[in-house]
């Protein structure tokens, strides 16, 4: 997704929860993770190129690390654990073909409104179906060049993050479950995290 979407993902699922110095912490780790070098051989962290499973251990990695961090009262490191874990599971949805097989339910049927998607409907989540957009470079670089967006689209195949991706709203209307579904799973997520966390814990990671 990008930058502005994380950011209206956080501020809409934990914008309330959090201190707003906590919140700019959190939410600059989760963007960071779009820097250049986070782009490059880090499929776990955008869960690109069908790495499931190297996806879901790094977001259980971060989440032990948010956990572990506390605990030490090095809050600091919580709250970037912590943000890039969120970035992670956002991506999920703009990059897989998750909201593709979620609508695909309803052919032929009028659609429900993005407020009411499913974000961890565990049949599509492990289903054999499940793909995510791969990266091919170079011919991905040309799709984030405006002007070479057509061009790139004409060589890349379909399974491709250009193909798929579901990063911005001119993806057409699949952008706003997109959207829905990963603020309700930043909601989960959040609360999976806290959960069995001492008041202590929760004053600290609050920052309230
Ligand atoms: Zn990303």
């Amino acid at each position: 997704m990008l930058t502005q979407y994380h950011i209206e993902i956080m501020l809409n699922a934990l914008g309330e929860r959090f201190s707003p110095r906590a919140m700019s912490a959190i939410t600059y780790a989760n963007v960071n993770q779009d820097r250049l070098s986070g782009q490059f051989g880090h499929n776990e962290f955008h869960f690109d190129n069908n790495a499931f499973e190297k996806t879901y251990a790094y977001i259980e990695e971060q989440r032990a690390l948010t956990v572990s961090a506390l605990q030490k009262t090095d809050v600091l490191s919580a709250w970037s654990a912590f943000g890039r874990m969120t970035h992670t599971l956002q991506d999920f949805y703009a990059h897989s073909n998750y909201i593709t097989l979620w609508l695909a339910r309803f052919d032929g049927q009028a659609l429900p409104p993005s407020s009411k998607v499913d974000p961890v409907d565990l049949s599509l989540i492990q289903s054999p179906d499940l793909r995510s957009g791969k990266v091919y470079y170079p011919f991905e670089l040309l799709y984030f060049i405006r002007k070479t967006r057509a061009f790139s689209l004409r060589w890349l195949p379909k399974d491709s993050h250009a193909w798929m991706n579901l990063d911005s709203p001119e993806q057409g209307f699949k952008f706003d479950y997109a959207m829905q579904a990963a603020i309700q799973r930043t909601v989960i997520e959040y609360e999976k995290t806290t959960q069995g966390f001492s008041d202590e814990m929760c004053k600290l990671f609050l920052d309230k």
